[in-house]
C-alpha cells in the first residue's frame, strides 16, 4: 500500500464461486485485484455440484440468517452479471419418510420460523398436492417458497466476467506453490508463472484451502467431503420444486448419522429438463471418482421417492469435493498470527447459496470497512485458539 494509492493490492487464490464472488464485489469497489486459478474457472467444487439455494437446509442461527441475506442478492445479480445464471424461485420441499423424522422436522421448523424463515410443515395430502408424482410412501414434508435454484457454473463465470470488466486481472492455469512472507507479513505469492506481489492474500481454494494454509504453517481443518451426482437426460417436467429428504439434513451435520441411517437424497430439475440426483457425503481424501456403491445408493433412493424416474435415462455421473469444516460454518477473515493472510473457504455444501453474501462481506472487510454482518463467528481463530475441537485428518 503506498501513500498515493491507499487501496491494497489483493491476490485471491481460487477461481471457484467464492473467489470470483469476492473478486466481483471488490471490483465494484474499485479495488486492485488479481485472481489466480490453478486450472480453469469453476474447475473445482463450483463446477461439480447442484445449484440449490436451499434455506431450509441451513442450521437455524447465524448460518440460516446468512443464507437469508444471501438469497436477497440473487435478484440483483441476475441483472448485473453478464451471464444467464438461471436463478429460479422454485420453492423447496424437505420430504419426510418416517414418523421419527416428522417429529424431528416439527421441532426444526419451529426454530426456523423463530428466525423469520417462511416455512411450514405439510401433511401427506398437502405434500402430494405440491408434488403429485412423489411416492405414496412419503408421509409429509416441510415447504418454503423461498428455496431456489441457480446454475452454479454460470454464476461463477458471471462473477468472473463482471469482475474482469471492472479491471480485475484473472490468471487461469496459474498454480500458487508458495506464499511469500517478510517480517511476518504476507508480501505475495509464488506461482508457476512467477511471483505476484500483494498486500493481502485471500485463501479461497475451496477443499484445497487447508493445503494453502499449510504453506504458511497454519493448520486449517478443511477437509474434502466427496459428493457424487447422477444426471438424467432432459425430459418433461416431473418436479416442480427442488427437493431434499429429511435424512439429508441430518447427514449434513452429523457424519455419524450419515453412516448409520443413510445419506438421504437431493433432487432438482434444471431449466433444460435434466434431473440432478445426489449426492453422497464421503470422506475419501481428494479422490473425485464415482463409485458403484455411491451411484447405486443415489439411484435406489431417488427411484423410491420419485417412481416417475423410471422413464428417465442416466446420461452421466460426476463427483465434487465439498470444503468441510468441523462446525459446518465457513472460515472467513484474517488469520491474526500472519498479517495479510485472509481465509475465505470451508462452505461445505452451501457455497453456491452463500457466495453473494460471502463476496459482499469479505470485500467490505478487505477494504478496511466494517462488514454489514459481523464476521466474528466465522473467524479462523475459532480453530487456532482451540475454541472448537478439530478432530484432524483428511
Ligand atoms: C455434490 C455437491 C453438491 C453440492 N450442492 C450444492 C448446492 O446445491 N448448493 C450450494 O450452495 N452448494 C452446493 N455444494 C457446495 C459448493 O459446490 C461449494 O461449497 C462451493 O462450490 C465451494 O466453492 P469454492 O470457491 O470455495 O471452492 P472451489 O469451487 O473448489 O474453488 C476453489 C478453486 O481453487 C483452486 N485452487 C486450489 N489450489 C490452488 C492453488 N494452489 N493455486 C491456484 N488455484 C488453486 C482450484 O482449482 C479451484 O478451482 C455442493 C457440492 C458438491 C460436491
Amino acid at each position: 500500500m503506498s501513500k498515493n494509492n491507499p487501496s491494497p493490492r489483493i491476490v485471491i487464490i481460487g477461481g471457484g464461486v467464492i473467489g470470483t464472488s469476492i473478486a466481483y464485489h471488490l471490483a465494484r469497489l474499485k479495488a486492485r485485484v488479481t485472481l489466480i486459478e490453478g486450472k480453469n474457472l469453476a474447475s473445482g467444487s463450483s463446477g461439480a455440484c447442484d445449484g440449490m439455494i436451499f434455506l431450509q437446509s441451513k442450521k437455524p442461527g447465524i448460518h440460516l440468517s446468512l443464507a437469508m441475506e444471501s438469497l436477497k442478492r440473487f435478484n440483483a445479480l441476475q441483472k448485473e452479471l453478464p451471464f444467464e445464471i438461471e436463478f429460479k424461485k422454485t420453492g423447496g420441499l424437505v420430504i419426510i419418510e418416517t414418523e421419527t423424522e416428522y417429529q424431528a422436522m416439527e421441532k426444526y421448523v419451529k426454530k426456523q420460523q423463530a428466525i423469520g424463515l417462511d416455512v411450514q410443515l405439510l401433511d401427506k395430502t398437502q405434500t402430494h398436492k405440491k408434488e403429485p408424482l412423489l411416492s405414496t410412501s412419503i408421509i409429509g414434508s416441510t415447504f418454503s417458497p423461498l428455496d431456489a435454484q441457480v446454475n452454479p457454473i454460470n454464476l461463477t463465470l458471471g462473477f468472473a466476467m463482471a469482475a474482469q470488466k471492472n479491471h480485475t486481472k484473472i490468471m487461469t492455469g496459474t498454480k500458487v506453490h508458495e506464499i511469500l512472507i517478510k517480517n511476518n507479513k504476507v508480501t505475495g505469492v509464488a506461482t508457476n508463472k512467477g511471483n505476484i506481489s500483494a498486500d493481502l492474500v485471500v485463501n479461497a481454494a475451496g477443499s484445497m484451502a487447508g493445503l494453502i494454509s499449510q504453506m504458511v504453517g497454519i493448520h486449517m481443518p478443511i477437509k474434502p467431503r466427496r459428493g457424487q451426482i447422477v444426471v438424467t437426460h432432459a425430459g418433461k417436467t416431473i418436479l416442480n420444486h427442488c427437493l431434499i429428504s429429511a435424512k439429508y439434513i441430518a447427514a449434513k451435520y452429523d457424519p455419524a448419522l450419515a453412516d448409520k441411517s443413510g445419506q438421504g437424497i437431493s433432487m432438482e430439475q434444471t431449466d433444460n429438463g435434466n434431473l440432478l440426483l445426489g449426492s453422497t457425503r464421503e470422506f475419501s481424501g481428494f479422490n473425485k471418482e464415482n463409485t458403484l456403491s455411491g451411484i447405486r445408493g443415489i439411484i435406489r433412493q431417488a427411484a423410491t421417492v420419485l417412481p416417475a424416474l423410471e422413464n428417465f435415462q442416466v446420461i452421466r455421473t460426476f463427483a465434487g469435493l465439498r470444503p468441510f469444516t468441523p462446525d459446518g460454518l465457513p472460515i472467513l477473515g484474517p488469520v491474526k498470527s500472519l498479517e495479510g493472510f485472509i481465509m475465505a473457504a470451508g462452505h461445505e455444501g452451501d457455497g453456491i447459496a452463500l457466495s453473494p453474501i460471502t463476496g459482499d462481506l469479505m470485500s467490505q472487510m478487505l477494504l478496511g470497512k466494517k462488514p454489514d454482518i459481523c464476521l466474528d463467528p466465522f473467524s479462523p481463530d475459532r480453530f487456532l485458539q482451540g475454541r472448537f475441537e478439530d478432530k484432524g485428518g483428511i
